[in-house]
């Protein structure tokens, strides 16, 4: 089934390779869309369905941290699937947003092939 996926990274750069990886990786995807921050993401949320977002951590204005926080108090938006992507890897920071409802972790730099299992672990298990 095709997916709609919201990529949010301050980093244009890294949000294009995250959308080249999910392009090349054969995922039928119907709707990419990008955001710069946790601000510009929870807009986008609120304007159309979607089915799983890859956000970064460090970010202006709102962080994913802050962002996974809003979606999971939010009625429609806490069964949307987080996969947090980020160069921040210590332990607690990554316990406490599983805690906080996030469903996976990928962190940064990563090979394409480690992104992609991630993706499919997470739409597997969200039975998207
Ligand atoms: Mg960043």
């Amino acid at each position: 089934m095709a997916f709609s996926v919201l990529i949010v990274d301050d980093s244009p750069a890294m949000r294009s390779f995250i959308r080249r990886v999910i392009d090349l990786s054969g995922f039928e995807v119907d709707n990419c869309s990008e955001a710069a921050d946790g601000v510009e993401a929870l807009c986008q949320l609120d304007r159309r369905w979607i089915d799983i977002v890859l956000t970064d951590i460090n970010m202006p204005n709102m962080n994913g941290e802050e962002l996974v926080r809003r979606m999971a108090e939010h009625e429609m938006l806490r069964s949307v699937p987080v996969v947090v992507i980020s160069t921040d890897s210590t332990e607690t920071r990554i316990e406490r947003l599983m805690a906080l409802g996030a469903k996976g972790y990928v962190k940064k730099p990563f090979l394409p092939e480690t992104l992609r299992e991630e993706l499919e672990r997470v739409l597997e298990e969200a039975n998207v």
